[in-house]
């Protein structure tokens, strides 16, 4: 291996800039050259212009870190990690990626864009191919690669194992955190005792990302898959955790015995990245599991967890929507990209 990777940090300061932070203070190959945020914060220390809503304390090192302004000219780093919003991160991270660096992003701009690879590691690494073909349309030293939304990659983990039994029809409802909004988000007033059955933009996501996916990569691009995708996407007064109820219609009509034995047989074959946990898919088999307070942190919240399989095929995932569902995400997709010789 390589040198320390010298790695950027885009809205550094967001609710999933700060699991940035946490997920890189301690990283064996990577290593934090730049906190990166809006003209509020450039300028002042990390720990004054981050408002901190972690469990843990904010890692020493970024602490008294001088936020900088988002520049690809003056951010020195091979590889940054965007958490922007998605409007601002579509000119910004192709200057990144035109000034030859990698960019592993969790915003939209770029998902659906063909020649650009849309990963979980654990589902279709062999779409990591794509940055060849992206490097040569766009005449790019650097390149650009996406995690998807956070609600699509829960469920995309657990359909990968079932795709042997034939996906034909997916529903899903989801019961989604605010931590999900950003930061700023959701007001109180708005989700205190309630739930708001809209997400703008959500269930369009969720439709259509599973379908990249877990399409087929021929060399030159993504053969979507062919199954159908239905969705209900809803906001409820949770801090983190996105919880998933699916109904999977598949031609083999397997039973829950065989699901429940797909997910625990479920090795995704992936070498001893930092950031994989051992289990990727947990099973519970209590009749109230899982559930967000009791379960988003299992795997260091890169585990999804599934339960309350049953005859349909019905069941629910649930997982850590700024870990699973974006930055550990994005970190994941880096050591891929690293450990396959892209950085
Ligand atoms: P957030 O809490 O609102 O944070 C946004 C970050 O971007 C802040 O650091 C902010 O800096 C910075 N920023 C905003 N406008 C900027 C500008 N014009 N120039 C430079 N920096 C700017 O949002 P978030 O929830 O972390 O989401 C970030 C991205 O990840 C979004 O694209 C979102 O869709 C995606 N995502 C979020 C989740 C999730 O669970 N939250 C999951 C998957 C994907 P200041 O603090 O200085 O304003």
């Amino acid at each position: 291996m390589a040198e320390t990777i010298k790695v950027g940090v885009l809205g550094a300061t967001g609710a999933v800039g700060q699991r940035f932070v946490e997920a890189l203070a301690e990283h064996p190959w990577f290593e934090i050259s730049a906190l990166a945020a809006s003209g509020r914060s450039a300028g002042r220390k990390y720990r004054d212009a981050a408002n901190w809503r972690l469990e843990s304390q904010m890692p020493e090192a970024a602490a008294d870190v001088e936020v900088v302004p988002v520049d690809a000219k003056s951010i020195d780093a091979d590889l940054v990690f965007s958490a922007l919003p998605s409007d601002y991160a579509e000119t910004v991270e192709s200057g990144f990626a035109k000034a030859g660096c990698v960019v592993a992003s969790n915003a939209g701009a770029f998902r659906t864009e063909p020649d650009v690879p849309l990963m979980i590691p654990e589902v279709n690494p062999e779409h990591l191919g794509l940055i060849d073909v992206q490097r040569d349309n766009r005449g790019w030293d650097g390149c650009i690669v996406t995690n998807p939304n956070c609600t699509t990659i829960m469920f995309t983990l657990t359909l990968k194992p079932l795709m042997q039994f034939g996906l034909e029809k997916v529903t899903i409802a989801s019961m989604q955190a605010i931590s999900g909004a950003g930061y700023d988000g959701i007001p109180s007033m708005a989700i205190l005792e309630n739930v708001v059955p809209y997400i703008g933009g959500e269930e369009e996501k969720v439709e259509s990302e599973p379908l990249k996916l877990l399409g087929e990569f021929d060399g030159s691009e993504v053969i979507p898959a062919e199954f159908n995708v239905s969705a209900s996407c809803h906001r409820v007064p949770v801090m983190d955790g996105h919880l998933e109820a699916l109904w999977v219609g598949m031609r083999d009509d397997p039973t829950p015995e065989q699901v429940r034995q797909a997910f625990l047989d479920f090795d995704p074959g992936l070498s001893e990245l930092p950031t994989e946990p051992e289990h990727p898919i947990i099973v519970r088999d209590e009749p109230d599991r899982p559930q967000p307070r009791l379960d988003r942190n299992a795997g260091n919240g890169m585990s999804v967890s599934v339960g309350r399989i049953r005859e349909g095929i019905r069941y629910i995932v649930m997982g850590h929507n700024t870990i699973r569902g974006a930055a550990g995400a994005s970190v994941l997709n880096a050591e891929l990209m690293y450990k396959k010789g892209y950085l």
